[in-house]
């Protein structure tokens, strides 16, 4: 899985799926449970680490295989294997704004929704209207934003086992040229800020309330801590990168020294963002 991860980490998949069109995504789910074999459902796999031991069942991916993106109106309808940097891009183009924020999230629409994502005070959540999604049933449902339950960097997709195969963004009327202008001010921020040209998968913890993640980790000493081919970016402190052959155990350990040194100095509980995928991590 090393491969397609941006982390650059992970075991094999015993199964690993690329369905190229929404009908063969619904097809390998009822297949895969009528196998009764274990399943993960992956977009570009930014916001996972997954085991070393890899992972038993499948693996199916929903990034490159559905790419439909369509803009009607101030709707953009997006399949789940999409990038965000792509919506970001066909809805500054039609002069739609609302996505400028999340322009350098590196991720699809599909792992975008089960996370959540956003930036910049602006949640994907916050743009979907609705979505249709394949239920534990093999069946496909249709589900408004509010059914969805999104939080910070949480919804219910887990929870209720839904896999995204398109969501419709509702987005406001702008001008083109003032979207691309945003969109790429965001973009440069991140540049400046993240340590963007290193492999990763985003944020490591999430956000504690009234704090910031990186401030603390900074503050307990742990910038630039390494343990293997692991490091606490020297960046940006809410960041491990691959420095060089990491393991998942590498990043497993910094992640239980950082949150250790946190709750011992600061009475914290850091709550990994990063989705744990595979054997002995306790699902997948
Ligand atoms: C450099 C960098 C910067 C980042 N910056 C941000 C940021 O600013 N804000 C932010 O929120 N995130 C950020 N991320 C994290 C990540 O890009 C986002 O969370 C993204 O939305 C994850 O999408 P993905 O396709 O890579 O999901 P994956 O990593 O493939 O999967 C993540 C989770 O979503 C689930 N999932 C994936 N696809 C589907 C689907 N079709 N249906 C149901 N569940 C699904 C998976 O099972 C998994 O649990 C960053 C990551 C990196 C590497």
């Amino acid at each position: 899985m090393a491969a397609h991860t941006s982390f650059g980490v992970g075991g094999a998949a015993e199964l690993y799926l690329e369905p190229r069109t929404a009908a063969a995504m619904v097809a390998a789910v009822r297949a895969l449970r009528a196998a009764d074999m274990a399943t993960v459902v992956l977009g570009r796999g930014t916001n996972v680490l997954v085991s070393d031991l890899g992972v038993k069942g499948a693996v199916v991916c929903s990034y490159p295989g559905l790419s439909r993106l369509e803009v009607s109106g101030s709707r953009v309808v997006v399949a789940a294997g999409v990038l965000l940097g792509r919506v970001c891009h066909a809805a500054a183009d039609a002069g739609l704004s609302g996505m400028e924020a999340m322009a350098g999230i590196p991720g699809t629409l599909g792992g975008a929704l089960f996370m959540n994502a956003g930036a910049n005070g602006t949640t994907i959540g916050d743009l979907v209207e609705a979505a249709a999604v394949v239920g534990p049933d093999g069946e496909t449902h249709h589900v408004r934003a509010d059914e969805m339950a999104f939080g910070y960097r949480s919804s219910n997709l887990c929870e209720k086992g839904w896999w995204v195969i398109e969501a419709t963004l509702s987005l406001a009327s702008g001008c083109t040229e003032k979207v691309h202008e945003k969109a790429y001010g965001a973009l440069q921020q991140r540049c400046a800020k993240q340590p963007v040209a290193s492999p990763s998968a985003g944020s490591i913890f999430k956000r504690p309330p009234g704090d910031y993640a990186g401030r603390i980790v900074e503050e307990v000493g742990a910038k630039g801590l390494r343990v293997g081919g692991a490091e606490i970016s020297g960046k940006h402190a809410n960041f491990i990168v691959n420095v060089g052959g990491a393991t998942a155990a590498d990043v497993l350990a910094l992640i239980h020294e950082a949150q250790r040194r946190a709750y011992e100095q600061f009475g914290v509980k850091l709550e990994p963002e990063v989705c744990m995928v595979g054997e002995g991590f306790g699902e997948g």
